[in-house]
């Protein structure tokens, strides 16, 4: 595993740029972000795994009894699954890939792979570092094709006891309506409509800036992303004047822009494995995956017209003249502020995964927590607030798997990543990795 990290590694540049042709993602992101990231998810669990350890207990005997020859020594296993079904989504595809190929390989498993159909390229040049770091052949496999065909016949499969599926909800919820009667074990990341809470008493030019790459990294189509905006409403117009003057400077452009053999080394993590926050990379602007995604996008702008919804920022389309020639008939969208909504409209709660912000003001705590616990997704979330007390409050009733404060898209592998409610079944990272990815087995020898 650490030497597929390193033929990731030593290919960098050359898979930033693949990613970036793949999804319209800007190729700085790509090489700030996800193919660091896949190296480090590789050179993490290849690590960790050298330190787990499992239980043992000794009972009976001289522990509980009066006899010292009648006790019993258990002690617990790790056990591979055996074959690891892992469905993956087109908006970080080596990214996530690698979050679920590093910690099944490090547990003892063998994995089919069903990439997005939209972004198949770079799971092929994982398997081809696998072929040359000396991985089996057999242990990692592909196979491409659609959801409705290829996703669903490896779910189905009898053979395949685990199934690790990350996409939207509605597809996750036909995923484990087929796992259930067969029985598998199921990890479901799901969809997110994460709110960015912003309290008057924070530090507002720094909250504005995280909130706009809390709302506009790769486009909005993070899973973790803050679309929806909580802001006081003492400074409401304050705050939001600062939050549109900075996303205003997101132009879509050229997502290659910058694409150079010679690119700048990309920012590692450190030895043990801690996810810095990706917050030294210059935020741009590129397209959406698809015509079909963009026009999901325009749907819910057309729904926050008809509600009266006030637009801030974009709306649009970007005009064609203001992009070069050759990415005219891209599927740009332009950054997107909305307020004036109700909260329970359907564009305030419903996830649209695009570069679409909608904010509101609240004026008390306990509104700003029925507001941001005022959807079916649990996810996650940022609050802004330089008050310690209101910060640990707020993030404990929070209903949500993970929560920043003062940040966003902080990572540490150690950490538990995943979603209640709507947004997910089941946590993954560092020892929750490892629960899944395995199974127990204990052994009790008489003594
Ligand atoms: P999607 O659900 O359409 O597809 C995800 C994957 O599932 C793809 O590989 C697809 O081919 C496959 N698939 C589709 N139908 C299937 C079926 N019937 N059986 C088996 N597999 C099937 O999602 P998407 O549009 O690719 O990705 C966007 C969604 O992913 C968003 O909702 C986003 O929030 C979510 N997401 C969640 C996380 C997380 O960690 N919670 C991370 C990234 C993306």
């Amino acid at each position: 595993m650490y030497k597929i990290s390193e033929e990731l590694r030593s290919r960098t540049v050359e898979l930033a740029g693949i990613e970036s042709r793949d999804t319209g993602k800007p190729f700085s992101l790509a090489l700030a972000m996800d193919i660091p990231r896949a190296i480090d998810n590789f050179s993490f669990f290849a690590g960790a795994i050298l330190h787990d350890s499992t239980e043992s207990h000794f009972s009976g005997g001289g522990v509980f009894g009066s006899d010292e020859n009648t006790g019993a020594l258990h002690y617990t296993q790790r056990r591979p699954i055996g074959v690891a079904g892992l469905i993956v989504p087109w908006n970080l595809p080596l990214y996530l890939l690698s979050w679920k190929v590093a910690p099944a390989l490090a547990l003892g498993n063998t994995v089919v792979i069903k990439p997005s159909e939209l972004t198949p390229h770079t799971a092929v040049e994982l398997a081809k570092a696998c072929v040359r770091a000396g991985l089996p052949p057999g242990v990692l496999n592909i196979v491409h094709g659609s959801g409705r065909y290829a996703g669903s016949a490896l779910v189905a499969h009898e053979d395949v006891p685990l199934i690790s599926f990350t996409g939207g909800t509605m597809t996750g919820k036909i995923v484990a309506a087929t796992a259930a009667p067969l029985f598998k074990k199921v990890s479901l990341e799901m969809g997110g409509k994460n709110a960015t809470v912003v309290f008057a008493d924070s530090d507002l030019d720094k909250a504005a800036a995280t909130a706009v790459r809390a709302a506009f990294t790769n486009q909005g189509q993070v899973c973790l992303c803050g679309s929806r905006l909580l802001v006081q409403d003492v400074i409401f117009d304050a705050f939001m004047d600062k939050f549109v003057a900075l996303a205003k400077k997101l132009v879509p452009a050229d997502p290659y822009l910058g694409y150079s053999t010679s690119a700048a080394p990309v920012a590692s993590l450190t030895a043990s494995g801690v996810a810095g926050p990706a917050s030294h990379a210059p935020l741009s602007f590129g397209a959406l995956i698809s015509a079909a995604h963009r026009e999901k996008v325009e749907s819910y702008a057309e729904k926050a017209r008809a509600e009266g919804g006030v637009f801030r920022l974009g709306g649009a389309r970007p005009s064609p003249d203001s992009l070069p020639e050759a990415f005219r008939d891209g599927f740009f969208y332009q950054p997107t502020v909305v307020t004036g909504l109700s909260p329970t409209s359907a564009v305030s709660v419903e996830e649209i995964f695009g570069p679409f912000v909608v904010a509101h003001p609240f004026s008390t705590e306990k509104e700003a927590l029925e507001l941001a616990n005022g959807t079916r997704y649990g996810l996650a979330g940022a609050v802004f607030t330089n008050d310690l007390k209101r910060a640990h409050r707020f993030a404990q009733r929070w209903e949500t798997g993970m929560v920043w404060v003062n940040t966003w898209l902080l990572r540490d592998l150690r950490t538990p990543f995943g979603g209640v409610k709507d947004s997910g079944v089941g946590f993954e990272g560092g020892k929750y990795s490892f629960d899944f990815w395995s199974h127990v087995k204990n052994i009790c020898v008489k003594l």
